[in-house]
């Protein structure tokens, strides 16, 4: 059985956390963690990091404010000892962060999984050393073939074929399987749809479609540009007939399809459509060091605080206990086009 003795730390009421497992207001388990390593990104995917938002006077964060890797392996240690049993590392583009690969070796040492997701621009380079670290896995961003349409919604001129390159290197040093993400926006890459499938189909590189989202408040999001996930394996199941298969585990983001000539399979990710917030088991750390129980959350808990002002890794451990056990989010339950215009906090900040 779980104690919880109240004690008011000056900033929340925290809480002494003596073990047994750890669930929030809705039973839900901590198992992920989503780290997203710099808020800086070389795209500016317009569903993401629109550059009339982003521009070249955007204040990003300053090195001073970012965790060090030691800070984030510090955190890391606490998380793994709560339940934690997979983390990734994201952004922001994670890979513009110099020397990633030694954060992902201090990380290794924990015992747990280690995946990162990443735009492929810099992966051909570092997919070696990042392998040699330790990473298990990689995810890579890619929402057409088609260079113009690529070119257009990365809006930073990346060709397709330096991600096609970058995804080939990361398969052969075995960073796999190599997932693929690809968000689809009505009238904008929905034509593409068919076409990934074709691509990726027996490669054993696993696609999957995400429903686009309203995260942050700078994207414009409108329900009639989502193209819903049934939609998606509707048009694939009319050229490759699909078949739903069990998920790995509880709480798998990605609903799983396979196709029935043994192609391989899909994913589609329906957060918009049918939202699987009762099966969350993920948080994010965002580059700064603030803890966010919900992609969609407002505000976090500031860690930082708490690392820099010398608490104990006891202390650090019963706040981020608390911080579970108070948490309710449901948001993309609760969605509708009034609560997109809420100021949610931006993904490239908390890690997508
Ligand atoms: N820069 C890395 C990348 O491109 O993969 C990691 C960060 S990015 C925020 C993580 C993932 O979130 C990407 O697959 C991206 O396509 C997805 N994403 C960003 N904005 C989204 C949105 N509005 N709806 C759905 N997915 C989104």
């Amino acid at each position: 059985m779980m104690k919880v003795i109240p004690i008011v730390s000056g900033r929340t009421a925290a809480a002494h956390f003596a073990g047994g497992p750890l669930v929030d207001t809705r039973a839900r388990g901590m198992h992920d963690l989503r780290i997203s390593v710099t808020d800086r990104c070389n795209f500016r995917c317009v569903y993401c990091m629109p550059r009339e938002t982003f521009g070249a006077d955007h204040p990003f964060l300053p090195y001073s404010a970012i965790l060090s890797f030691e800070e984030i392996t510090r955190l890391a240690r606490i998380f793994v000892g709560l339940g934690v049993q997979k983390i990734r590392l994201t952004g922001g583009e994670p890979l513009v962060r110099r020397q990633l690969h030694r954060l992902v070796a201090m990380l290794a040492e924990l015992g747990v999984e280690i995946t990162l997701t990443t735009n492929g621009s810099l992966l051909a380079k570092q997919a070696r050393l990042l392998k040699q670290a330790g990473l298990h896995r990689v995810t890579v961003s890619l929402d057409s073939l088609d260079d113009a349409t690529f070119r257009a919604m990365n809006d930073a001129d990346f060709p397709v074929a330096r991600v096609l390159e970058a995804i080939d290197v990361a398969a052969a040093e075995g960073l796999t399987p190599v997932k693929i993400n690809m968000v689809v926006k009505r009238g904008v890459n929905d034509d593409d749809i068919v076409r990934m499938a074709e691509h990726w189909r027996g490669t054993g590189h696993i696609l999957r479609y995400i429903e686009y989202m309203d995260v942050g408040s700078s994207n414009g999001w409108r329900m009639d540009d989502v193209i819903p996930s049934a939609e998606v394996v509707r048009r694939i199941s009319a050229r490759w007939p699909l078949e739903p298969v069990d998920a790995n585990y509880t709480g798998e983001v990605a609903e799983r399809w396979r196709y029935v000539d043994g192609a391989g399979e899909i994913g589609v990710i329906s957060s918009v459509t049918q939202a699987f917030c009762a099966t969350c088991t993920r948080m994010r750390l965002s580059t700064e060091g603030s803890l966010f129980t919900c992609l969609f959350a407002e505000s976090g808990h500031d860690l930082k605080a708490l690392l820099r002002g010398g608490a104990s890794d006891d202390g650090i451990r019963n706040e981020i206990a608390a911080v579970w056990q108070r948490r309710a989010d449901r948001y993309s339950e609760i969605r509708t086009e009034q609560t997109a215009k809420l100021r949610k906090v931006e993904m490239s900040y908390i890690g997508g």
